[in-house]
């Protein structure tokens, strides 16, 4: 297979990239815009293979899209390039509405001229595949209750509610155009070549740096976390062997408050980075409590039994494990955490998924 991933450069679709270089014997294009969130050196480990190879496109520029596609003649799609940052789209809704919806559409429309002229075999293996969140099912209510692929859309912040508009837009397409698609609705990731502005990375970071570690209210939101690479080998079993017009919910069987979050690096911190800067005791010291977030869901929590019972994927990691890994993973990147850092979140200092 011949495999476009868009938004490529950035922290899933670039562990997206590296799982098919190093596993597979197929082909990658990465179509990348290289926004604040998209970074080149997340791919060093595989962009000398000659089955890789990059376009720097915006996915809102159709002519550009056109190109990509007629010159490189590819078997599936991997749509992961969004505005991904809650935050940012509290403070500025407007690229999240131009990249997730009017970019998708785009996607949409350039994919469908493309796919309908594909000679049939080909075209009868053609797939869209939507990268999407477990956000665009809002607040869960009971601790019982678990999403699954039916429940019903309730997304609560300006970045959850683009997600969800490229969703229904993506099944439209599948409804309307037979258009051979697949959706996944993905819980919190974390592992290495996370931008530092999101919760983990940035915890890590502001402990090592002595800085405040802001936790949002009492910190008692509850997220699932999947490693990083245990959800890029599910999207490329998805990919590969989903059937199209299906969703599937993956997730890590990791449910967690902030807050366990947040202590629970302190604590690897502190067996592995027993030295901490003059005047500090504790990592958990530096904790600081912040107003929360308007609009913040209390609980997400996903059912992944229909792609263990249906793909046989499941996470290779515990929370455990993979916080390990990603903690090690930063104390040896922070020339990585150096380049990509952004002086606009360090200012504000705010962390969240
Ligand atoms: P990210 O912000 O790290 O990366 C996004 C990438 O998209 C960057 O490389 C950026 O340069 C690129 N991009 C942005 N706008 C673009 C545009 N207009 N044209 C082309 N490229 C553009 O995001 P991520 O965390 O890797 O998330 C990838 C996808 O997975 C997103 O669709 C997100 O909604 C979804 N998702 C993320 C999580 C998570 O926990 N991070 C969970 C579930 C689903």
């Amino acid at each position: 297979m011949k495999i476009l991933v868009t938004g490529g450069a950035g922290f899933i679709g670039s562990a997206v990239i590296r799982h098919i270089i190093k596993n597979t014997r197929d082909e990658v294009v990465n179509l990348d815009k290289l926004t604040y969130a998209g970074n080149l050196e997340s791919l060093a480990e595989v962009s000398d293979s000659s089955r890789y190879a990059f376009e720097q496109v915006d996915i809102c520029n159709r002519t550009e899209v056109d190109r990509v596609l007629r010159e490189h003649q590819p078997d599936a799609i991997m749509h992961l390039a969004a505005e991904s940052h809650v935050d940012r789209s509290i403070d500025g809704p407007a690229d999240f509405i131009e990249t997730n919806i009017v970019g998708t559409y785009t996607m949409l429309e350039a994919v469908r001229q493309y796919w309908q002229a594909l000679e049939a075999e080909r075209s009868q293996n053609f797939r869209f595949h939507h990268i999407s969140t477990d956000e665009v099912y809002g607040d869960l209510d009971g601790p019982e209750n678990l999403f699954t692929e039916q429940t019903p859309y309730a997304p609560s912040s300006p970045y959850s509610a683009s997600k969800a508009s490229s969703d229904h837009l993506v099944r439209a397409w599948h409804r309307t155009y037979g258009l051979p698609v697949l959706v996944t609705n993905c819980s919190n990731n974390y592992g290495p070549y996370h931008f530092p502005e999101k919760l983990i990375p940035l915890i890590i970071l502001n402990a090592l740096e002595g800085k405040s570690l802001p936790v949002y209210g009492k910190g008692e939101q509850v997220r699932d976390w999947l490693f990083v690479e245990d959800h890029a080998r599910a999207l490329y079993q998805v990919v590969s062997k989903g059937t199209p017009g299906e969703t599937y919910n993956i997730g890590g069987h990791n449910e967690l408050q902030n807050i366990q979050v947040v202590n629970k690096i302190c604590d690897l911190l502190e067996e592995l980075v027993p030295d901490k800067l003059p005047g500090l005791d504790h990592y958990q010291d530096l904790i600081t409590h912040v107003a929360d977030r308007p609009g913040h869901d209390l609980r997400y929590a996903i059912d992944a039994s229909k792609i263990e019972r249906e793909l046989g994927w499941i996470p290779m990691e515990t929370f455990e494990s993979g916080l390990r890994k990603t903690v090690e993973w930063y104390l040896e990147n922070r020339n990585w955490c150096k380049k990509v850092r952004d002086g606009r979140y360090e200012r504000k200092g705010l962390a969240q998924n």
